[in-house]
């Protein structure tokens, strides 16, 4: 794992005093962060990122803020002084230079805190115009319908994630093609409209398998006006994949599935120019780069194994 260590230790100094029944975890001397890593080594806006805390003692919980997002760590399978958590930089983010703060409740139930610096730079964002059929750009009444339902079906789906993650070990392509440099890419839908994408685009030709890139639990699956096709993956602790303009999809909403997993085929359904399956990631609301997400170097954790195959109605 390439973590660089970053420096740390912030000691509550605070001076010792008699140990008193505590109705409230107490901060003690002896509490600290003993580091915190973090991959990728640079960030930009949309970065995904792999923080791991190391503690002196065994906690019960870690949790975090950063850029206004609250972050829940999970321990390490073998040791409750090592803790993970999956989290981001929001695409549309301001660059800048941004304070992360760990908080440890350690057994016992004293607390150890951390902040330290962390900048922000720049994506390197492209732009470019697309053309799409007119109604993609000025929908009708009936289509402006189906796309506010449709936001309160996905509103709906990101509403809740598993307490504790479903994904282990690192994300897979989806599918097996190169990506495009496509993610926070400014288009112009017919020198009309402006629109932010947010994940990336490979392109495949149709009906290309589709393959889920971690082990989590399919939370939506539905034909929506822009997105076509989509499936909607949980994979724990607000982390999302989303796979759209499929056409064909093999599994349900509920299903558990194993990193691999068949979810169906590629293809061109909702707004595109051309076959291609987009992937996005989610965490926390926002969104973050898939291509850096694959490129992270991320351990096992304790994740139950769920079969590889969809539930036996999805099955043929
Ligand atoms: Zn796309």
């Amino acid at each position: 794992m390439h973590l660089r260590p970053i420096l740390i230790l912030t000691a509550l100094t605070l001076p010792a005093v008699a140990q008193t029944p505590a109705t409230h975890p107490t901060p003690s001397p002896n509490a600290t962060i003993h580091n915190v890593f973090w991959q990728p080594n640079e960030l930009h806006q949309g970065s995904p990122i792999f923080l791991t805390v190391e503690l002196e003692h065994p906690a019960i919980r870690v949790t975090g803020n950063f850029i206004n997002k609250p972050i829940t760590f999970f321990a390490d399978p073998t040791d409750k002084k090592t803790w993970h958590a999956l989290a981001g930089v929001d695409l549309e983010a301001n660059p800048g230079d941004y304070g992360l703060d760990v908080t440890a409740t350690l057994i016992g139930g004293h607390l150890a805190h951390s902040t330290q610096q962390v900048t922000i730079a720049p994506g390197d964002f492209k732009t470019g115009d697309i053309n799409v059929p007119d109604n993609y750009v000025n929908p009708s009444d009936a289509e402006q319908k189906q796309i506010a339902q449709d936001e309160i079906l996905k509103k709906h789906a990101y509403a809740r994630s598993a307490p504790h993650p479903l994904w282990s070990g690192d994300f897979v392509k989806p599918v097996a093609a190169p990506s495009t440099p496509s993610f926070g890419e400014s288009r112009i839908l017919n020198e009309e409209k402006t629109s932010l994408h947010t994940g990336t685009d490979f392109p495949t030709p149709e009906a290309t398998p589709v393959l889920l890139s971690n082990s989590g639990t399919v939370v939506l699956v539905r034909d929506l006006f822009y997105e076509g096709n989509t499936v909607i993956v949980d994979h724990g602790l607000g982390v999302f994949t989303v796979y759209l303009h499929m056409s064909r999809i093999d599994v349900h909403e509920g299903d558990k599935l194993a990193k691999g997993a068949k979810l169906g085929l590629s293809g061109a359904s909702g707004r595109v120019t051309g076959p291609h399956l987009h992937l996005g990631v989610r965490w926390n609301g926002v969104w973050l780069d898939p291509v850096q997400l694959l490129a992270l170097t991320l351990p096992k954790t304790d994740a139950p194994a769920p079969a590889h195959h969809p539930t036996p109605r999805s099955r043929r």
